[in-house]
Protein backbone atom coordinates (compact mmCIF):
# COMPACT_ATOMS: atom_id res chain seq x y z
CA UNK A 1 0.00 0.00 0.00
CA UNK A 2 1.50 3.40 -0.88
CA UNK A 3 1.59 5.51 2.65
CA UNK A 4 0.50 8.32 1.04
CA UNK A 5 -3.17 6.76 0.79
CA UNK A 6 -5.82 8.16 2.51
CA UNK A 7 -7.92 5.19 3.53
CA UNK A 8 -11.70 5.36 4.20
CA UNK A 9 -12.82 2.22 6.28
CA UNK A 10 -16.74 2.01 6.33
CA UNK A 11 -17.31 0.36 9.75
CA UNK A 12 -21.70 1.48 10.25
CA UNK A 13 -23.20 1.98 6.14
CA UNK A 14 -27.34 1.62 7.59
CA UNK A 15 -29.52 4.70 8.10
CA UNK A 16 -32.20 4.75 10.80
CA UNK A 17 -32.02 1.99 12.94
CA UNK A 18 -29.47 -1.06 13.41
CA UNK A 19 -30.83 -3.90 11.34
CA UNK A 20 -28.50 -7.01 11.43
CA UNK A 21 -29.78 -10.13 9.73
CA UNK A 22 -29.18 -12.90 7.48
CA UNK A 23 -30.17 -11.07 3.95
CA UNK A 24 -28.01 -8.11 5.05
CA UNK A 25 -24.28 -9.63 5.90
CA UNK A 26 -22.59 -8.39 2.90
CA UNK A 27 -23.61 -4.70 3.22
CA UNK A 28 -24.23 -4.69 7.10
CA UNK A 29 -26.33 -3.14 9.64
CA UNK A 30 -24.83 -0.98 11.79
CA UNK A 31 -25.37 2.70 11.54
CA UNK A 32 -23.05 4.91 10.14
CA UNK A 33 -19.34 5.51 11.34
CA UNK A 34 -16.82 5.86 8.47
CA UNK A 35 -12.98 5.77 9.45
CA UNK A 36 -10.53 8.06 7.67
CA UNK A 37 -7.05 7.75 8.25
CA UNK A 38 -4.58 10.43 6.43
CA UNK A 39 -1.31 9.94 5.41
CA UNK A 40 0.01 10.64 8.56
CA UNK A 41 -1.92 8.39 10.14
CA UNK A 42 -3.90 11.14 11.69
CA UNK A 43 -7.51 9.79 12.63
CA UNK A 44 -11.15 11.36 11.96
CA UNK A 45 -14.29 9.66 12.78
CA UNK A 46 -16.89 10.39 10.37
CA UNK A 47 -20.30 9.76 12.82
CA UNK A 48 -20.63 7.50 15.77
CA UNK A 49 -23.65 5.07 14.75
CA UNK A 50 -22.91 1.62 15.96
CA UNK A 51 -20.78 0.80 14.32
CA UNK A 52 -18.12 3.16 16.29
CA UNK A 53 -18.14 0.05 18.83
CA UNK A 54 -15.99 -2.62 16.73
CA UNK A 55 -13.94 0.60 15.66
CA UNK A 56 -13.08 1.40 18.91
CA UNK A 57 -12.11 -2.37 19.16
CA UNK A 58 -9.96 -2.01 16.53
CA UNK A 59 -8.29 0.65 17.24
CA UNK A 60 -7.14 -0.44 20.95
CA UNK A 61 -5.87 -3.66 19.02
CA UNK A 62 -4.10 -1.34 16.71
CA UNK A 63 -2.74 1.39 18.92
CA UNK A 64 -1.78 1.95 22.68
CA UNK A 65 -2.66 5.48 22.06
CA UNK A 66 -5.29 6.74 20.50
CA UNK A 67 -5.82 10.66 19.44
CA UNK A 68 -9.26 10.63 16.62
CA UNK A 69 -11.66 13.46 16.10
CA UNK A 70 -14.96 12.15 15.74
CA UNK A 71 -16.94 14.86 13.37
CA UNK A 72 -20.85 14.32 13.86
CA UNK A 73 -23.20 15.27 11.14
CA UNK A 74 -25.98 15.66 13.33
CA UNK A 75 -27.22 14.10 17.04
CA UNK A 76 -30.38 11.81 15.59
CA UNK A 77 -29.75 8.63 17.24
CA UNK A 78 -28.54 6.31 14.28
CA UNK A 79 -25.14 8.92 14.43
CA UNK A 80 -24.62 9.11 18.27
CA UNK A 81 -26.33 6.00 19.48
CA UNK A 82 -22.67 4.08 19.48
CA UNK A 83 -20.61 6.80 21.05
CA UNK A 84 -21.45 4.93 24.58
CA UNK A 85 -20.19 1.66 23.50
CA UNK A 86 -17.08 3.38 22.39
CA UNK A 87 -14.43 1.76 24.24
CA UNK A 88 -11.12 4.32 24.07
CA UNK A 89 -13.32 6.67 25.77
CA UNK A 90 -13.06 4.97 28.88
CA UNK A 91 -9.55 4.23 28.66
CA UNK A 92 -7.32 8.08 30.27
CA UNK A 93 -4.83 6.67 27.59
CA UNK A 94 -6.90 7.97 25.00
CA UNK A 95 -7.73 11.26 23.66
CA UNK A 96 -11.05 11.87 21.95
CA UNK A 97 -11.94 15.82 19.86
CA UNK A 98 -15.71 15.31 19.40
CA UNK A 99 -16.93 17.97 16.90
CA UNK A 100 -19.85 18.81 15.79
CA UNK A 101 -22.80 21.42 14.77
CA UNK A 102 -24.17 23.73 17.65
CA UNK A 103 -27.65 22.75 18.97
CA UNK A 104 -30.22 26.20 19.58
CA UNK A 105 -30.91 24.09 23.03
CA UNK A 106 -27.74 21.73 23.93
CA UNK A 107 -24.53 22.18 24.11
CA UNK A 108 -22.65 19.44 22.51
CA UNK A 109 -21.14 17.72 25.59
CA UNK A 110 -25.18 17.66 27.19
CA UNK A 111 -26.01 15.83 23.89
CA UNK A 112 -23.07 13.43 24.37
CA UNK A 113 -23.88 12.87 28.20
CA UNK A 114 -27.35 12.86 27.98
CA UNK A 115 -27.28 9.48 26.50
CA UNK A 116 -25.80 8.05 29.55
CA UNK A 117 -28.27 9.26 31.76
CA UNK A 118 -29.59 6.28 33.88
CA UNK A 119 -32.96 6.12 32.22
CA UNK A 120 -31.04 5.20 29.02
CA UNK A 121 -28.03 3.58 29.89
CA UNK A 122 -26.24 1.57 33.10
CA UNK A 123 -22.76 3.70 33.15
CA UNK A 124 -22.59 6.70 34.08
CA UNK A 125 -20.59 9.74 31.94
CA UNK A 126 -18.29 10.24 34.10
CA UNK A 127 -16.79 6.87 33.90
CA UNK A 128 -15.39 8.36 30.72
CA UNK A 129 -11.43 8.28 31.53
CA UNK A 130 -10.76 9.45 28.13
CA UNK A 131 -9.28 13.16 27.45
CA UNK A 132 -12.56 14.31 25.64
CA UNK A 133 -13.04 17.48 24.04
CA UNK A 134 -15.87 18.93 22.78
CA UNK A 135 -15.67 21.53 19.88
CA UNK A 136 -18.58 23.10 17.62
CA UNK A 137 -18.59 23.51 14.53
CA UNK A 138 -20.37 26.39 12.57
CA UNK A 139 -20.60 26.63 8.43
CA UNK A 140 -17.34 29.02 8.76
CA UNK A 141 -15.07 26.47 10.14
CA UNK A 142 -12.56 25.54 7.36
CA UNK A 143 -10.01 23.19 9.26
CA UNK A 144 -9.91 20.15 11.87
CA UNK A 145 -6.87 18.86 13.41
CA UNK A 146 -4.84 20.54 11.07
CA UNK A 147 -7.45 19.27 7.84
CA UNK A 148 -8.89 21.45 5.33
CA UNK A 149 -12.60 20.80 6.13
CA UNK A 150 -15.63 22.83 4.07
CA UNK A 151 -19.17 22.74 5.89
CA UNK A 152 -22.40 22.96 4.48
CA UNK A 153 -26.20 22.58 5.88
CA UNK A 154 -27.93 19.72 4.57
CA UNK A 155 -31.09 19.39 3.64
CA UNK A 156 -32.47 17.14 6.43
CA UNK A 157 -34.73 17.70 9.35
CA UNK A 158 -33.47 20.06 12.16
CA UNK A 159 -29.07 21.55 11.91
CA UNK A 160 -27.50 19.01 9.90
CA UNK A 161 -24.05 19.38 8.45
CA UNK A 162 -22.10 18.18 5.11
CA UNK A 163 -18.55 17.69 5.53
CA UNK A 164 -15.93 18.22 2.62
CA UNK A 165 -12.16 17.26 4.24
CA UNK A 166 -9.50 18.25 1.49
CA UNK A 167 -5.90 16.12 2.32
CA UNK A 168 -3.23 15.90 -0.34
CA UNK A 169 -5.11 17.24 -3.19
CA UNK A 170 -7.76 14.54 -2.62
CA UNK A 171 -11.86 15.78 -1.29
CA UNK A 172 -13.46 13.33 0.18
CA UNK A 173 -17.19 14.48 0.88
CA UNK A 174 -19.35 13.29 3.66
CA UNK A 175 -22.73 14.04 2.53
CA UNK A 176 -25.19 11.76 4.66
CA UNK A 177 -28.90 12.32 5.73
CA UNK A 178 -29.95 14.75 2.95
CA UNK A 179 -32.95 14.86 0.81
CA UNK A 180 -32.19 15.98 -2.56
CA UNK A 181 -35.75 17.35 -4.44
CA UNK A 182 -36.55 16.16 -8.03
CA UNK A 183 -36.87 19.46 -9.93
CA UNK A 184 -40.68 19.60 -9.52
CA UNK A 185 -39.83 20.05 -5.55
CA UNK A 186 -37.13 22.49 -5.50
CA UNK A 187 -39.06 24.91 -3.37
CA UNK A 188 -40.59 23.05 -1.05
CA UNK A 189 -37.71 22.12 1.59
CA UNK A 190 -36.08 21.95 5.53
CA UNK A 191 -33.73 24.94 3.70
CA UNK A 192 -33.52 26.93 1.14
CA UNK A 193 -32.30 24.45 -1.15
CA UNK A 194 -30.28 25.39 -3.82
CA UNK A 195 -28.64 22.60 -5.81
CA UNK A 196 -26.17 24.92 -6.86
CA UNK A 197 -24.56 25.31 -3.90
CA UNK A 198 -24.83 21.51 -2.96
CA UNK A 199 -22.91 21.30 -6.26
CA UNK A 200 -20.45 23.79 -5.87
CA UNK A 201 -19.62 21.80 -2.38
CA UNK A 202 -19.06 18.47 -3.74
CA UNK A 203 -17.24 19.89 -7.18
CA UNK A 204 -14.51 17.60 -8.54
CA UNK A 205 -15.18 15.35 -4.86
CA UNK A 206 -12.60 12.32 -5.38
CA UNK A 207 -14.83 10.28 -3.00
CA UNK A 208 -18.61 11.58 -2.41
CA UNK A 209 -20.77 9.37 0.51
CA UNK A 210 -23.83 10.43 -0.39
CA UNK A 211 -27.46 9.41 1.51
CA UNK A 212 -29.19 7.15 -0.81
CA UNK A 213 -31.60 5.78 1.64
CA UNK A 214 -34.76 4.97 -0.94
CA UNK A 215 -35.91 4.14 -4.61
CA UNK A 216 -37.60 7.03 -6.57
CA UNK A 217 -41.12 4.99 -5.63
CA UNK A 218 -40.09 4.89 -1.55
CA UNK A 219 -39.03 8.80 -1.46
CA UNK A 220 -42.61 9.00 -2.97
CA UNK A 221 -44.41 7.87 0.57
CA UNK A 222 -41.28 9.38 2.75
CA UNK A 223 -41.09 13.46 1.20
CA UNK A 224 -39.48 15.11 3.52
CA UNK A 225 -37.93 13.15 5.99
CA UNK A 226 -34.78 14.07 4.84
CA UNK A 227 -33.22 11.00 2.31
CA UNK A 228 -32.70 10.37 -1.44
CA UNK A 229 -33.38 8.47 -3.72
CA UNK A 230 -30.50 6.77 -5.00
CA UNK A 231 -31.18 8.22 -8.92
CA UNK A 232 -30.81 11.91 -7.26
CA UNK A 233 -27.45 10.94 -5.63
CA UNK A 234 -26.30 9.95 -8.91
CA UNK A 235 -27.73 12.92 -10.97
CA UNK A 236 -25.73 15.19 -8.25
CA UNK A 237 -22.72 13.40 -8.37
CA UNK A 238 -22.63 13.24 -11.98
CA UNK A 239 -23.19 17.09 -12.02
CA UNK A 240 -21.05 18.12 -10.03
CA UNK A 241 -17.96 15.36 -11.58
CA UNK A 242 -17.42 13.19 -8.61
CA UNK A 243 -15.06 10.69 -9.31
CA UNK A 244 -16.52 7.80 -7.25
CA UNK A 245 -19.87 8.04 -5.60
CA UNK A 246 -20.73 5.75 -2.60
CA UNK A 247 -24.08 5.19 -1.95
CA UNK A 248 -24.62 5.30 2.08
CA UNK A 249 -27.47 5.40 4.90
CA UNK A 250 -28.78 2.15 3.66
CA UNK A 251 -32.46 1.91 4.45
CA UNK A 252 -32.62 -0.71 6.90
CA UNK A 253 -35.47 -2.65 5.32
CA UNK A 254 -33.35 -3.13 2.53
CA UNK A 255 -31.38 -7.00 1.89
CA UNK A 256 -28.43 -6.96 0.37
CA UNK A 257 -30.02 -7.81 -3.27
CA UNK A 258 -31.56 -4.91 -3.25
CA UNK A 259 -28.84 -2.73 -2.70
CA UNK A 260 -26.90 -4.87 -5.68
CA UNK A 261 -29.92 -3.80 -8.11
CA UNK A 262 -29.76 -0.31 -6.73
CA UNK A 263 -26.06 -0.60 -7.47
CA UNK A 264 -26.46 -1.70 -11.38
CA UNK A 265 -29.19 0.43 -11.72
CA UNK A 266 -26.95 3.69 -10.73
CA UNK A 267 -23.72 2.09 -12.86
CA UNK A 268 -26.50 2.26 -15.87
CA UNK A 269 -27.31 5.63 -15.34
CA UNK A 270 -24.20 7.02 -15.72
CA UNK A 271 -23.03 4.97 -18.57
CA UNK A 272 -25.86 6.52 -20.51
CA UNK A 273 -24.40 9.86 -19.10
CA UNK A 274 -21.11 8.90 -20.55
CA UNK A 275 -19.41 10.47 -17.05
CA UNK A 276 -16.46 9.06 -15.74
CA UNK A 277 -17.92 7.69 -12.14
CA UNK A 278 -17.16 5.03 -10.54
CA UNK A 279 -20.27 3.93 -8.18
CA UNK A 280 -20.28 1.59 -5.41
CA UNK A 281 -22.42 0.92 -2.13
CA UNK A 282 -20.93 1.30 0.95
CA UNK A 283 -20.20 -1.84 2.80
CA UNK A 284 -19.54 -2.65 6.20
CA UNK A 285 -15.71 -3.93 6.81
CA UNK A 286 -14.53 -2.39 3.28
CA UNK A 287 -11.73 -0.07 2.61
CA UNK A 288 -11.61 2.49 -0.45
CA UNK A 289 -8.13 4.22 -0.65
CA UNK A 290 -7.06 7.20 -2.31
ZN1 LIG B 1 -29.34 9.05 9.68
ZN1 LIG C 1 -30.93 12.16 10.52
Amino acid sequence: MNNRNVSIRFWGTRGSVPSPGRCKTRYGGNTSCVEVVLPDSRLIILDAGTGIRELGNDLIRRSRKINATILLSHYHWDHIQGLPFFAPAYNRAHTLTVCGCRHAQFPLDKIFSSQMESIHFPVKSSALAADIRFREITPSTDAIDGVGLAVLRANHPGMTFAYALSCDNRKIVYMTDNELLPRSREGLSHISFNRDAFRLFIKGADLLIHDAQYSDREYQAKKGWGHSSWKEAVRLGVESEVKHLILFHHDPDHADRVIDTQVLQCREIIRKSAAPMQCSAAQEGKTVRL
